[in-house]
Parts: C-alpha cells; sequence; structure tokens
C-alpha cells in the first residue's frame, strides 16, 4: 500500500493537490475538513457538534476525527493506499493513526508538508471565502485563528514523523502543476522505498 500525508497550514493547497494525487495514483482520500462538512450538511449530532468549533476556528476533539478515519478506513478495505488530507492535527491523533494502520499491516510512507507564507495563507483563504461558501474563510479573524491552532497544535506532527524519517518538505508557492510535479517526483521516490 502507498499511504501519503499531505500536510500543510490552512490554505497550503492539500484540497487542490489532493485532487490531482489522487487522481494520478489511484489513492483512497481522506478529508477530515469533507468529512466533517458532509456530517454538517447532514445535520448530524456530531456535524452540529463540530460546525460550533469550526466556525470558531478551533480543532475538533481528537476522539471525533479518530473515529471518523478508523470508519473510513474500515469501509475502504480494498483500497490500495490512502491520501491522508487534514489529519492528523494533533500528536494524539498521529499516534491513533499510526495504531489503525498497523492493525491492516501497513505504515505512513511519507509525509508531504507544504510551505507556505503566512501573508500568502491569508490571502488565499480571503479570496477562496468570496466564492466557496465556507463560513470559516468569510471572516479573516477567523482565518488567523485557524493559523494560529495550526501553530499552537498542528505544526509539531511533522515532529512526530521527523522522528522516523518521513518528512518532505515542498513549497507551496508557485503554479499548481509546478507543485504537483515536486510531489510526485517525492512520491515516486517514496514508493520504491
Ligand atoms: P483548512 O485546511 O482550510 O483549515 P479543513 O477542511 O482541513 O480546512 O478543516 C476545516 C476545519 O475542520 C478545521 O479548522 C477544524 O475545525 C476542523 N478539522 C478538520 N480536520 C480536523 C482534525 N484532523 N482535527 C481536528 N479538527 C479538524
Amino acid at each position: 500500500m502507498l499511504n501519503l500525508i499531505l500536510f500543510g497550514p490552512p490554505g497550503s493547497g492539500k484540497g487542490t493537490q489532493s485532487e490531482k494525487l489522487i487522481a494520478k495514483y489511484g489513492l483512497k482520500h481522506l478529508s477530515t475538513g469533507d468529512l466533517l462538512r458532509s456530517q454538517i450538511a447532514q445535520k448530524t449530532p456530531l456535524g452540529l457538534e463540530a460546525k460550533s468549533l469550526m466556525d470558531k476556528g478551533q480543532l475538533v476533539p481528537d476522539a471525533v476525527v479518530i473515529g471518523m478515519i478508523s470508519s473510513a478506513l474500515e469501509s475502504n478495505p480494498q483500497a490500495k493506499g490512502f491520501l491522508f488530507d487534514g489529519f492528523p492535527r494533533t500528536p494524539a491523533q498521529a499516534e491513533a493513526l499510526d495504531k489503525l494502520l498497523e492493525l491492516k499491516g501497513t505504515s505512513i510512507n511519507k509525509m508531504l508538508a507544504m510551505e507556505v507564507s503566512e501573508e500568502e495563507l491569508v490571502n488565499r483563504l480571503v479570496k477562496r471565502g468570496q466564492t466557496s461558501g465556507r463560513s470559516d474563510d468569510n471572516n479573516e479573524a477567523v482565518i488567523r485563528a485557524r493559523i494560529a491552532e495550526y501553530h499552537d497544535k498542528t505544526a509539531v506532527v511533522a515532529d512526530y514523523y521527523k522522528k522516523f524519517d518521513k518528512v518532505v518538505n515542498i513549497k507551496g508557492e508557485g503554479s499548481i502543476d509546478q507543485i504537483f510535479n515536486e510531489l510526485c517526483k517525492e512520491i515516486e521516490l517514496a514508493a520504491q522505498d
């Protein structure tokens, strides 16, 4: 199996690149943001709880997202690999993911960490907010809160995978195709390991 984590702050281009990567490598895309937004659209109790946190730019509890990922892994037994997007976002989520993958006899091959300046992140998210309909994108204070959550709680997840020598940094500024090519180069190296 080929299991990849696409990592980076909000607005770093994970969603855009994920779509291209899953098409090229036939991976199953698991985005906790998308899974949560689908719960919100269906107005489930989980969705209602998550929405109030997401609208403030805060993370939802680990147990909620770990539970969602666990059932997504179970319901895709035929997948030839997974692309994790927006997960894991805390060290506890990273540890839980490792255990879930171990139970399936597999593991993370690489974390691809996208790097984008803070100014560019805010610009992109404000612009996305004008068309995406995402309530967490149309308020600059919420955007800044999400970036702060990333620095406080999520950035350390890269250190967790660095211990296992699994992190590669990718410059997330430039054209979409240029960035995609850089990601593909690293994925092809990872697939050879
Ligand atoms: P972005 O990368 O632009 O922040 P996402 O769609 O990945 O967008 O996430 C949107 C929101 O969903 C986050 O701000 C957070 O509230 C919640 N969320 C998504 N994934 C997780 C996660 N793994 N752990 C906790 N909260 C999450």
